[in-house]
């Protein structure tokens, strides 16, 4: 769900299986699936996914196209995770998030994750979601501040956020994300440190953190440029200040146990996501519904991104020309670094000298990670990595 112009959106999964993995304790050698449900409550006023609210009638169609998708799909291997993203997922009727899950073979996946906007579960709904063999929530919280809230169109609180946990508790999850943004209007480094006392009273198990950046293209960003006060536009915090945030918050979960492994994902030790860390690490894996990837260990390919196009069916192979200059930018990503081969350090020589020399890279043993600066401009060092 969580359609922000993320700073460091998860890049589209690419490149052949590498002979390189990170060192992180987790055994990840079984392909995923993920389900993309492209409908929200409400739009969002920083968000520019093609994610919002849109008429029931192609709601309805839009599953119909979905389950056929995947009750077509040939199944080559047996998923270990799924993930439903979107939009919010969570909105989907029990019955009908049992129907299309029944397609997915494979229960129970050692991890199914269903992202989820607070204010709508009820602890009949959590009950539906274990028993249709969810057992990990990805909440949507963004702050648990109401007037940074309030800006984004959100309406929930963080008291209603801490009742919402514990009815998954009761139900059976205890796998919980909390997905919060640094960078939103009227965010202040107190409000930030209230938010972030927050996660430490609700102790989750995950936790991402995403730098704000405004796109033009979202109601906040078209304010802005306006000039306009709408949506709290005179009051969104500057670059500088996010990653002052940002950086808070790395510290701050340190201190809570709840270790960085990927630049904007936060985890207690082995709970780390199983399905998110394929995409890093490139694995295989299936994607259904508009805009959704699939990666099969060789060749990408990309739904129409469009729901009406999807739903008229559609799919693009993509270009799979720069595989192999997409797959150290992704491996970066990791806080455990990649190990480069001999022929990446030949071909990827002048950045990295580069990047080491800046203090954005480090080596160690053979392994090449962002330092801690690095991660802050990690979208500047990765352009290098596309374009050597
Ligand atoms: S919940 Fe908000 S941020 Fe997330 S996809 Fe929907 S509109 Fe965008």
């Amino acid at each position: 769900m969580e359609g922000v112009v993320w700073r460091d959106a998860i890049p589209p999964p690419v490149a052949n299986r590498p002979h390189w993995l990170p060192a992180l304790s987790l055994k990840i050698n079984v392909s995923g699936v993920y389900i993309s449900y492209p409908f929200c409550a409400q739009k969002c006023t920083y968000c520019n996914f093609a994610s919002g609210v849109f008429p029931r009638e192609l709601e309805a169609r839009y599953r119909e196209a979905l389950a056929r998708e995947i009750g077509a799909h040939a199944w080559e291997w047996t998923p270990d995770t799924v993930y439903l993203g979107g939009g919010t997922p969570g909105n989907l009727a029990p019955d009908a998030l049992r129907g299309l899950l029944d397609l997915v073979p494979g229960r129970p996946w050692a991890e199914a994750t269903i992202e989820a906007a607070p204010g709508n579960l009820t602890p009949e709904i959590a009950r539906a979601w274990t028993t249709a063999g969810i057992n990990r929530v990805s909440f949507g919280v963004q702050s648990f501040v109401e007037k940074e809230l309030r800006r984004t169109g959100r309406t929930h609180t963080a008291a209603l956020v801490s009742a919402e946990m514990a009815m998954l508790h009761a139900a059976g999850i205890s796998n919980i994300n909390i997905d919060l943004i640094a960078g939103l209007s009227a965010q202040t480094e107190a409000s930030w440190r209230e938010s972030l006392d927050w996660v430490e009273r609700l102790a989750p198990e995950h936790v991402s953190v995403y730098m704000l950046e405004v796109d033009e293209d979202s109601r906040l960003g078209k304010e802005m440029l306006l000039g306009g006060v709408r949506y709290g536009a005179l009051d969104t915090p500057s670059d500088e200040a996010t990653a002052d945030f940002y950086e808070l918050a790395v510290e701050r979960l340190a201190g809570l146990g709840i270790a960085r492994y990927e630049i904007s994902n936060f985890a207690r030790p082995g709970m780390e996501s199983r399905h998110n860390l394929k995409y890093w690490t490139l694995q295989p894996y299936a994607g259904f519904g508009a805009d959704a990837h699939s990666f099969d260990g060789r060749m990408r390919r990309q739904n129409a991104e469009s729901i009406d196009e999807y739903v008229s069916g559609g799919s693009h192979p993509d270009d799979t020309s720069s595989l192999s200059d997409e797959r150290l930018f992704l491996g970066l990503r990791l806080s455990a670094g990649i190990r480069p081969d001999a022929e990446e350090w030949r071909r990827f020589d002048v950045p990295i000298h580069r990047f080491l020399d800046a203090g954005l890279l480090e080596t160690d043993g053979g392994v090449l990670r962002l330092t801690n600066r690095g991660v802050l401009l990690s979208n500047e060092v990765f352009q290098e990595f596309l374009n050597p």
